[in-house]
């Protein structure tokens, strides 16, 4: 991931993953806030607004204006007890007031038809107390006078019945009130559950991010993990092959380059190991690890398999006529010949100096002679370059014994081909040889 936007670039980095990995573990939590704040906390919130702005803008008001109607009726009552006249003045003052709190009551808007009748109703009666209010206060002797005092009880009986419709009208108020308050309970419920499931959604998002993030950086840990296991156990061909492009990337990069540079000293110090490096033949410690390998599976499966030895005649005149170098070289082409001639199970060891082994599974003694005086032939009618334009002819002296007809064990083998190689040699060279009991006699 290499974004680039306009001019910032973000390179793929375990600093990035962690960066952005975090932003995802949180964000559901500042999701689920937002919609905490926008959604559920104004759902709990307005009922409870609506009952203080039903109390503040009409249940109030109403009870004030309760309250003010029986305070307007005191100075009237006290009047006709002391017949003090500055009652008059004080009945004026809190009948202005009584006003005052009927405008705002019906000031106050939504106010519905029933409740609008009550408040008339209470306007009337509050008409007809106040001209007998007046008409009370005007009375020149009250103490103790009974036209007034009847006034009185009906001046009384119309504020009772203006306090009674208020009562109606704050009893409505209390209804809607109560409504809110059962809202409020009821969203409180609803709320909780919402929240329990934001959050619980949150936790979720938030776990399952958690863990992506876990698993995008221990995945390839593990896979490196276990590279390091297979090369430790010493399988260097193993690779790991994730596509990365942060720093686990170029450690898996780095790992790959080790694994290649491990398994290519390996095969070279193999070849060094197993291979002769003259001729590119396998060496003599190598022939007998073959020999021993083809040996047990005859045994296994009780399958013939054959040895030849081959020793080049006159060898020593190659060097002393033409030099060790021309010898090297004959030696070489030799190994190059018989490489192409053998069969491709065949195993071509230089066994030391210019002797050459040729292990021959699932050979018999008779196969094995035929073949090895193919390759006798095949030297003899090739063309060895000695350098310096120089060519020369050269042939070979070969023994053959077999597994299980001569031999019953590694050493018994080589030693049996070695001793029909020496008996080719004896009857002239330039032949091959197979093994004998009775050529023991003639070993040297
Ligand atoms: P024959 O086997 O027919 O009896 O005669 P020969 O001359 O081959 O005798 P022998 O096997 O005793 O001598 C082997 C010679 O091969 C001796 C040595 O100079 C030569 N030789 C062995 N290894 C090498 C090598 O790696 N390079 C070269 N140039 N010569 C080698
Ligand atoms: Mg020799
Ligand atoms: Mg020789």
């Amino acid at each position: 991931m290499a974004l680039d936007m306009r001019g910032l670039t973000f390179r793929e980095s375990l600093h990035t993953r962690f960066v952005l990995g975090l932003g995802a573990v949180l964000l559901p939590f500042l999701v689920a806030m937002g919609i905490g704040y926008a959604y559920l906390l104004p759902a709990l919130v307005s009922p409870l607004d609506n009952i203080v702005r039903v109390f503040a803008e009409q249940q109030a008001p109403a009870m004030q204006l309760q309250t003010a109607l029986l305070q307007a009726a005191m100075p009237v009552n006290d009047y006709l007890i002391n017949g003090q006249e500055d009652e008059q003045e004080l009945f004026a003052r809190l009948r202005q007031k009584v006003d005052r709190a009927f405008q705002a009551v019906q000031q106050a808007h939504s106010t519905p038809d029933d409740v609008h009748l009550e408040l008339t109703s209470a306007r009337e009666q509050w008409g007809l107390a106040l001209r007998l209010g007046e008409k009370i206060l005007r009375v020149p002797d009250p103490i103790g006078n009974a036209d007034a005092a009847q006034e009185m009880k009906r001046f009384d009986a119309h504020i009772d019945q203006a306090v009674t419709s208020l009562e109606e009208v704050q009893y409505h108020f209390r209804q809607v009130i109560d409504a809110s308050r059962a809202q409020a309970i009821r969203t409180r419920m609803a709320t909780l559950w919402a929240s329990f499931a934001v959050f619980g959604a949150a936790i979720a998002v938030s776990l399952f991010a958690a863990l992506a993030l876990a698993r995008s950086v221990t995945n390839p840990v593990d896979v490196l993990q276990r590279g390091v296991k297979q090369l430790a156990a010493g399988k260097l061909s193993h690779r790991i092959d994730f596509q990365r492009h942060d720093e686990l990337g170029e450690l898996a990069a780095a790992f790959n380059a080790m694994a290649s540079a491990l398994e290519k000293n390996q095969a070279e110090l193999t070849e060094l190991a197993t291979l002769d490096g003259l001729t590119g033949l396998y060496n003599h410690r190598t022939f007998y690890v073959l020999l021993r390998g083809e040996l047990a599976r005859a045994q296994r499966f009780n399958r013939p398999v054959s040895l030849l030895l081959l020793d080049i005649d006159h060898f020593k005149s190659v060097n002393d006529t033409y030099g060790h170098q021309a010898g090297d070289a004959v030696l070489k082409d030799l190994g190059a010949l018989l490489g192409r001639e053998a069969r491709e199970i065949d195993r071509i060891c230089r066994y030391g100096g210019e002797e050459i082994t040729i292990i021959l599974p699932e050979t018999d003694i008779d196969a094995a002679a035929g073949i090895a005086e193919r390759l006798r032939a095949s030297v003899q009618a090739h063309t060895f370059a000695a350098g310096n334009g120089a060519s020369l002819h050269l042939t070979v002296s070969i023994g053959a014994a077999s597994w299980p007809l001569h031999a019953s064990n590694i050493q018994g083998l080589v030693s049996e081909a070695d001793a029909a190689m020496y008996a080719a040699k004896q009857a002239g060279r330039n032949r091959v040889v197979r093994y004998d009991p009775a050529l023991d006699a003639q070993a040297p």
